[in-house]
């Protein structure tokens, strides 16, 4: 294994047709940690997670990986260097939970696939019992779930998750912290994932904040936790307001 981050994202900018959308954002994660990138809607998260995946190109920037410049690799390139990623819709409504996971294991042997399901079936025994459901009739935490563990399926060691607590009702936005603070204690996986809800900070390590396409706070969830002036940042708020509401 390469010394230094896992994940390094320096000076990106990038944006869709003629209209910037991030503005020379830099990024670490370091190897083995989860840190969560926080942002109110339409901050950029989703277009940040994507440029590290290779699904929307830099304007300027790089992107490395565990001490390898990968700007302009393509996906699945970046796919097969055990990068994975799981977008905000994340499953196939028209296929089963199983199809769904068996097709996250192409180019797998029969063994490797059956002890993929194997494990999945085991960490994530509500799933066990839905195998044969299309995953459109799952609930929204299930099938959030299901994105999940098709993100683990290949083992990564480096997963990238799109706001996996959004559309949650509060009670299942708690499991699913619950369940990722497990697979961080039993996969060697460094996570980074994009999230509007602050309960994430419970399972992260570092906490980096995106607002209108730049990078504000970046540091750990201590001293994001411990700066007011910071927690206003985030809610958009001057800070006299956060204060004074404490
Ligand atoms: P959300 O939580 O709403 O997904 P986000 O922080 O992930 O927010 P992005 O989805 O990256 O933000 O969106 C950032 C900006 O880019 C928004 O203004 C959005 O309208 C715009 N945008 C996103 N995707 C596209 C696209 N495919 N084409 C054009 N503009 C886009």
């Amino acid at each position: 294994m390469s010394e230094g981050p896992c994940l390094e994202v320096r000076g990106v900018c990038a944006g869709y047709g003629a209209i910037q959308v991030l503005w020379d954002v830099d990024l670490v994660v370091p190897e083995g940690s989860a840190v969560v990138l926080l942002g109110p809607n339409g901050a950029g998260k989703s277009t940040l997670l994507r440029c590290i995946m290779g699904l929307v190109p830099l304007w300027r920037g790089q992107v490395s990986y565990q001490g390898q410049r990968i700007t302009g690799w393509a996906p699945d390139k970046r796919v097969a260097a055990s990068i994975s990623y799981v977008s905000e819709v994340g499953v196939f409504a028209g296929l089963s939970v199983e199809d769904n996971l068996r097709a996250c294991g192409t180019g797998l042997s029969s063994r490797e696939m059956k002890a993929a399901l194997a494990r999945t079936w085991e960490a994530f025994p509500v799933l066990a019992q839905r195998r044969r459901s299309a995953a459109g009739s799952l609930s929204g935490g299930q099938r959030k779930l299901l994105g999940l563990a098709k993100g683990l399926f290949r083992r990564p060691r480096l997963l990238i998750l799109d706001e996996p607590s959004a559309g949650l009702a509060p009670v299942v936005v708690n499991e699913m912290v619950a369940t990722l603070a497990a697979v961080r204690g039993t996969e060697e996986v460094t996570l980074l994932l994009a999230e509007q809800n602050a309960r994430a900070l419970d399972l992260a390590d570092r906490v980096a904040v995106l607002h209108g396409g730049r990078k504000g706070f970046d540091g750990s969830v201590e001293e994001f936790r411990a700066e007011a002036d910071i927690t206003a940042e985030f809610f958009g708020l001057p800070s006299a307001e956060v204060e004074g509401a404490s």
